[in-house]
């Protein structure tokens, strides 16, 4: 099984990327994904939950009551801890999951938070999908219509973009068009391909 690791900033292209190389073929595991599906109703993790935060983090169909679960942890480590300790394993556990069913000669493992995670660990190479911070407002702005503050604070909870790079096996630059984009990508694709025939 070979893994290749997907990062990028928010608004840097990880989508448009995984997007593009799961129409040739790969299949894409996203840990934004899992993380969501772990806590969906019916979950040992979300039972969990209401067990250590009280029946006030689900709405009245069961569900998780996101916003109420944010205010708890949201000044208060501890919570935050506790939280950590129910949902890491339990997105661990459904990553590595679904990457072992995964068919396509390498699979790829898309999170925003591969580096700070510990999730590149899962991966044989990282690739990470990098643009300006001006690029990236712009396109987060454009996708979601999210206001500049609320950027802000992404770009500042997630690793700056020097250290992200540092750590890529490969850097995909995303400042031209969708053609230029997926043009790197095949070189890429073509090169993971062999690599994954090699192992
Ligand atoms: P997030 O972390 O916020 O989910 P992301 O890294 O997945 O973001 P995308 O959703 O792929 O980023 O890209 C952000 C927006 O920019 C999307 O609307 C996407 O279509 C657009 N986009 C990405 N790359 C390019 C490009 N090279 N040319 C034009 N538009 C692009």
């Amino acid at each position: 099984m070979y893994i290749v690791g997907l990062t990028g900033g928010i608004g840097s292209g990880k989508t448009a990327a995984s997007d593009y190389l799961a129409s040739l073929g790969i299949d894409v595991v996203d840990a934004d994904v899992v993380a969501r599906e772990i806590v969906a109703i019916g979950q040992p993790a979300l039972a969990a939950i209401s067990q250590h935060f009280g029946p006030s983090v689900l709405h009245a169909d069961g569900s998780l009551n996101r916003a109420a679960l944010r205010a708890i942890v949201f000044d208060s480590p501890s919570e935050r801890k506790a939280l950590e300790a129910i949902t890491h394993p339990a997105i661990r556990l459904g990553i590595q999951q679904q990457l072992a069913a995964s068919v396509s000669p390498y699979t790829l493992l898309v999170s925003p938070l591969l580096f700070e995670s510990g999730q590149y660990q899962f991966a044989q190479r990282n690739v990470v999908i990098d643009a300006s911070e001006d690029l990236q407002r712009q396109r987060a702005s454009q996708r979601d219509g999210v206001s500049a503050e609320q950027i802000s604070s992404i770009i500042a909870a997630q690793l700056p973009r020097t250290e992200r790079t540092k750590r890529a096996d490969d850097i995909v630059i995303n400042h031209g068009d969708l053609a230029d984009l997926y043009q790197q990508l095949d070189e890429l694709h073509q090169k993971y391909l062999q690599l994954s025939q090699q192992c």
